[in-house]
């Protein structure tokens, strides 16, 4: 009696399917880069510095609020 060897196939990953795992893995890094350092909001990613645009415009103000202040002093 012959016996029937059955192997089991490996579990091939496609190529296309590695691909889109590693774009998914990439795209979520640059999400995480891509955080406001301040509230943690979504923001564009910048070498300088990490803020959303509410931080941005809030850090500005602030800025022109310490000028006027300073000016007021004098
Ligand atoms: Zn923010």
């Amino acid at each position: 009696m012959r016996k029937k060897t059955v192997t089991p196939e490996p579990e091939v990953v496609a190529p296309q399917i590695l691909e889109q795992a590693k774009k998914a893995l990439s795209a979520d890094t640059i999400q995480r880069a891509a955080k406001c350092s301040v509230c943690g909001g979504e923001c564009s990613p910048s070498p300088e510095e990490q803020l959303c645009w509410v931080c941005r415009r809030l850090k500005i103000s602030a800025w022109r609020d310490a000028d006027l202040q300073a000016g007021a002093q004098e």
